[in-house]
């Protein structure tokens, strides 16, 4: 079977035209981010300089070789640069300019000075890895999780985009290259049907990475609250039932403290509502500092937070709550100039066989809290006393 190589090549230029398309309304939909906006260029400068090069001869060489494969060469830096921004690892704007502007002049003495189509294509399939690098780069180094399970298989198809680039560069030292580039050449039918595959696996991967970015950010905001990062009641019930059927299974030491930040109401008088939030902001961070990992630190409301501490029996959880206590009483949070102090008073409750649920031993660390407040406030109370 013999295929067409301009079929192909209109083909390719058709594909990347309507990925182009979809770019462009991912980037309409998605709060026009930037990276999808370069995305979404790139894929059209890909489109322009393929539906160029397809032209040979109807338009002069300057317009279809130069231009046109100096466009591929731009779109696909541009791309890189796009991936590279998405992927939080910046890249100078000026890399798909430099790396166009030599490949304009590398093919302009391969096509005028010093005509030869051979060193054309290897020249060119050089510079298809050299685009797409950073691109690859940015995507291997992806961190473990579900990014990385995105991430991956577009590096994945770039990767195999290069060697086939390099392989085909290697056939064309090795077979030469018809006079005419259109001509039947089962090297180049390859590698056209190889691009048509490259162009739509690579443009579906990127949409499957922005709407899982997406999707992420959407599970974060339904999971925190905005204000101190702490997870929301809700997100915290619902781990927090998973972290006591464990303990109870397991028969493990698990303790709850209930965290208050006193006369409140009264910063916010005095210094203002801004003040307050971000005292409630550095209070979330210092908790998180002085917590572990695997404890879960939720905003309960206003300026009440709750702590579950898995696997910490009392007296451990005791002094948690009193090194923060004695943390947030030496904090000082400077707000238009003004050094602002604040305590804390924390009720703690450990699980025990009178503790029936979850909802009972934050009832019973609430307890405590109330008498820590009563006893003064800047205190730590146990449910155990009680
Ligand atoms: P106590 O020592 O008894 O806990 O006194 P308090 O003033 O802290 O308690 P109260 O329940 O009377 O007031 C809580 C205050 O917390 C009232 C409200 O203005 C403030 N607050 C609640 N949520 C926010 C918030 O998101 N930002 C700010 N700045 N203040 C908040
Ligand atoms: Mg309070
Ligand atoms: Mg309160």
């Amino acid at each position: 079977m013999e295929l067409d190589n301009r079929t192909l090549l209109v083909v390719v230029t058709f594909s990347t035209a309507v990925q182009t398309a979809a770019m462009f309304y991912v980037w309409r939909m998605q709060l026009r981010e930037r990276s999808v906006g370069l995305l979404t260029v790139g894929f059209a400068l890909i489109a322009i300089g393929t539906a160029l090069i397809a032209m040979r001869p109807m338009l002069p060489p300057i317009l279809t070789i130069v231009t046109g494969n100096s466009l591929v060469i731009a779109g696909q830096a541009v791309c890189s640069l796009a991936i590279c921004d998405f992927a939080g690892r910046p890249l100078s704007m000026t890399f798909p300019i430099w790396l166009a502007a030599f490949t304009a002049g590398i093919l302009t003495i391969f096509t005028f000075a010093s005509p030869n189509i051979g060193i054309r294509v290897i020249v060119l399939s050089i510079l298809i890895p050299l685009s797409l690098l950073p691109a690859m780069l940015a995507l291997y180094s992806a961190p473990p999780g579900p990014t990385r399970r995105t991430y991956w298989p577009v590096g994945i198809v770039l990767t195999f985009h290069c060697v086939f680039a390099i392989a085909r560069s290697i056939a064309t030292a090795v077979g030469g290259t018809p006079a005419d580039f259109f001509a039947s050449n089962a090297i180049t039918a390859a590698w056209f049907l190889e691009s048509f595959a490259a162009i739509n696996l690579v443009s579906l991967g990127l949409i499957l990475m922005i709407s899982q970015r997406l999707q992420l950010e959407l599970d974060r905001q339904a999971s925190y609250d905005g204000l101190t990062g702490a997870l929301n009641r809700r997100a915290f019930e619902r781990i927090a039932e998973g972290e006591w059927s464990r303990a109870v299974r397991h028969d493990l030491p698990l303790s709850v403290l209930v965290l208050d930040l006193d006369r409140f109401k009264m910063l916010n008088d005095t210094h203002g509502h801004d003040a307050g939030d971000v005292w409630l902001k550095s209070f979330a961070e210092l908790c998180r500092g002085l917590l572990r990992r695997e404890d879960l630190l939720c905003r309960y409301g206003g300026e009440e937070f709750i702590a579950l501490l898995p696997q910490t029996p009392v007296h451990a959880a005791m002094q948690v709550a009193d090194r923060i206590r004695r943390s947030v009483e030496g904090m000082r949070i400077s707000h238009n100039g003004t050094d602002i102090a604040v305590t804390v008073s924390i009720g703690v409750a450990t699980w025990n066989e009178t503790v029936t649920d979850l909802k009972t031993m934050i009832a019973a660390a609430d307890r405590a809290l109330y008498r820590a407040k009563a006893a003064g406030r800047n205190r730590v109370e146990s449910s155990e006393n009680l």
